[in-house]
């Protein structure tokens, strides 16, 4: 399997490395969306954040909640945007699970989570889709 980001963990694809520990590695995205935009990535494969097993993730967002303060202490950011492109569908392009750490700055002219998507008619079904979500 020729993974992109496995072979970037292994240095056979050159990366600005930031961080790196027993599970996660992180470095600089080669198109920053602003200035210390970076990628955390689990050392081991998985294509989509929803097939790792929970104890992963959980160690993998451990690594990013420490990684976030790094970040934006380091750039100054006045705030950060802090998420995944899980699948396709979501705008996933590279196929191993990564967390993005994008800094954010007063004025900056990005948006939040909420620009991402805003489908016609999300809310006329809330009672339902909250008995379709909770768990017994
Ligand atoms: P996504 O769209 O969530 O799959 O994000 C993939 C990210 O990987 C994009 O932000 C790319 O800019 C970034 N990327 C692709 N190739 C490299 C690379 N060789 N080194 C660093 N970042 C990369
Ligand atoms: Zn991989």
């Amino acid at each position: 399997m020729d993974c992109l980001f496995c072979n970037i963990i292994k240095g056979e694809i050159p990366s600005y490395k930031v961080y790196e520990d027993e599970v996660a590695y992180a470095f600089l995205d080669i198109n920053p969306c602003a200035r210390g935009h970076t990628v955390v990535v689990p050392k081991t494969h998985y294509e989509n954040f929803t097939d790792m097993p929970s104890e992963e993730a959980g160690a993998l967002f451990a690594t990013v909640r420490m990684l976030a303060k790094m970040v934006e202490d380091a750039v100054s950011a006045d705030g950060l945007n802090i998420g995944l492109n899980n699948k396709p569908a979501a705008g996933q392009v590279v196929s191993h699970v990564h967390v993005h750490i994008i800094p954010r700055f007063e004025g900056d002219g990005g948006g939040s989570m909420h620009s991402i998507v805003s489908v016609n008619g999300a809310a006329d079904d809330l009672e339902e889709m909250a008995e379709l979500l909770v768990m017994e």
